[in-house]
This record gives C-alpha cells, structure tokens and sequence, in this order.
C-alpha cells in the first residue's frame, strides 16, 4: 500500500507554469524532484522560474534564504524520461491533450516501479481514460493544483472508475503534506473548478468581442460586483489563452455546446497570443 513514508522522491512532467509550480512547492516540503520537459530550454525555463519565485519568497520574508537554497538543490531538471524511474509518485502536468496525456501514462507505466501513484494534474480531462492507458488504473488518480501553486491552497482529487481507495487516501495526504487544502470531485468534465470557471470566462471574453463593456470593466465589474481577485480576461492571460481553449473545448465535446469556446479566445491563440506566457493576451505584460 501507497503511504507518505514511502516517498522521497516525486517525479514532475512538464517543466510549464504548473510543472515548475509543483516541483518548487515539492521541493521546499523536503521532497527531492525530478522534472521533465521534452526539450533543454523548457526545462531551463522551468528551472528559472523556480529560482525566481524561490528568491521572491525569500525577499518576502515568506522562505529563509538556506531553505530556499535547500529548496533549489533537491531538484533536478532533464529531458531524459527514464530518469522519472527513480520516482516514488509522480505529477503529470504536460499540455492538455488527450492524446500527449495518453501516451505520456503508457510511458510512465513502462518506466516507473508498477506499485507507484501516478497522478495527474489535468484540469478537464477523463482520469478514466488516462488511467486506461495503464496496466495500474487503480494507482491513477487525479491532483489538481491551482495556478500559481505556491500560492493557491486548494487542491481537487479526483478518482476515475477504477482509482483505488487507497489512492484516493494518498493523494488527499499528498497534497496536504504540501500544505494545501483538498476536496474532491467525481470524475465529470471539468470537475468541479473548471466547469464554473470555463463559461465564466468565455462569456467574459464574448462581452468584450460583442463590445457591451471596455475589457478593464469588464474585469473591473466582476471583481467588484463579485468580490473575486481576478476578472475574466485577466484570469484568461494569467492561465494561459491555450489552456482556456483545450479546457472549454473538451467541455463542449462532452457537454454540449454552451460551453463553446469564444471566437476571440480562439483567434488569439491562432494568433500566437497565449497571455502572460507570452507577453500579450487580452492585455500586454512586460516578460
Ligand atoms: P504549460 O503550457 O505552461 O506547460 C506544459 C509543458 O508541458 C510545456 O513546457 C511542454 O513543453 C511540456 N510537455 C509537453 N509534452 C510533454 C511531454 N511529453 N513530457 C514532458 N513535458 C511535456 O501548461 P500548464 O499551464 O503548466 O498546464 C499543464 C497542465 O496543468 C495541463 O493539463 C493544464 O490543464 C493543467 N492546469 C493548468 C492550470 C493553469 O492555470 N495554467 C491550472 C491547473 C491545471
């Protein structure tokens, strides 16, 4: 049986916004890291970002400067996937694609120990259907973090048809053994969150294509009339304009299509125009 004793070492893949949020907050809860990207840059970028947000930390007297060092040195960047086999768990966080997730499991399954959690940090995706990609349903289970990790307490856990109980006890130890605070959803598309949260944002996006507010009010009006830090279109930037597209396009394939992705939001990301990743979504940042 899976238990916290047994983890030393927690296996990251993908080294983007989420990759390098969770090995950062795995790091400075003792844990050692190894994280993957597929190519050297994404993983240097990934690895910069960690020392950034550790030395923000620092700055704000919110991590000790031997602590974020600590923090720093027990992770390990590669583009080497069989270096994810000394792994004791491990957290997926590649792109939200079906297909990528898919082969990324079958991988992790032929490489890893076969009595080790592998989880996922999907936001919208079927658990069910990347655990079958496994010979281990039982052991796959969904942790999703919230973005940015270090600073969002809340986790969702989510158990596909086959995810074991014991799983499910895990990752709800997991992800409080690094300081956050879990509930759980079935395994319905996009979950709790994300089912709120992707129409939300769409019609954000839609109110400012159809012209009926300036995007600052829209943005405005939201947090002020909902008490909410964020309003949609910078919610939008700050997740990412592709994220926002896979998440609502999965919903509308499973759900129907009120949760149609917005014209805007998909001309922007044909552009190139992804948000804060890029410098430029619904509103210009200095990278
Ligand atoms: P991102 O685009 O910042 O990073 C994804 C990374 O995965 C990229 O660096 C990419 O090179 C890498 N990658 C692609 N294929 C890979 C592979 N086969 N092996 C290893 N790395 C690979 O995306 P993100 O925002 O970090 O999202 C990652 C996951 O987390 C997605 O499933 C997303 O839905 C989920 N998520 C995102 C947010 C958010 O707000 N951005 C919040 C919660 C969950």
């Amino acid at each position: 049986m899976v238990t916290l004793d047994t983890i030393q070492t927690v296996g990251v893949l993908g080294a983007g916004r989420m990759g390098s949020g969770i090995a950062q907050v795995a790091a400075t809860h003792g844990y050692d890291v190894v994280m993957r990207d597929i190519e050297q840059t994404y993983v240097d970028a990934g690895l910069d970002t960690i020392e950034r947000n550790l030395n923000r930390l620092v700055t704000n007297d919110r991590l000790g400067r031997a602590d974020a060092n600590a923090a720093s040195e027990r992770i390990t960047g590669t583009t080497e996937f069989d270096d994810i086999a000394r792994a004791d768990v491990v957290v997926e966080a590649v792109v939200e694609e079906m297909a990528v997730k898919k082969e990324v499991f079958r991988d992790l399954d032929d490489v890893t120990d076969d009595d080790i959690v592998l989880a996922t940090n999907t936001s919208t995706l079927s658990i069910t259907s990347i655990a079958a990609a496994t010979a281990r349903p039982d052991l796959v289970v969904g942790i999703h973090f919230m973005n940015p990790v270090s600073l969002m307490n809340g986790v969702e856990i989510v158990a596909g048809e086959k995810t074991s109980e014991e799983t499910v006890a895990f990752a709800h130890d997991f992800a409080e053994d690094l300081g956050k605070t879990t509930w759980e959803s079935d395994d319905k598309p996009g979950f709790v969150v994300n089912r709120v949260l992707m129409p939300w944002i769409n019609e954000g996006i839609r109110l400012y294509d159809e012209g009926t507010a300036t995007k600052t009010d829209i943005d405005r009006g939201m947090k002020l009339g909902t008490n909410v830090p964020m309003g949609p279109l910078e919610l939008a930037d700050h997740i990412g304009l592709d994220v926002v597209l896979d998440a609502s396009q999965t919903l509308t394939d499973e759900l129907g299509d009120r949760y149609k992705p917005a014209y805007l939001l998909k001309r922007k990301v044909e552009a190139g125009d992804l948000g804060k990743k890029t410098g430029t979504g619904f509103y210009e940042y200095d990278r």
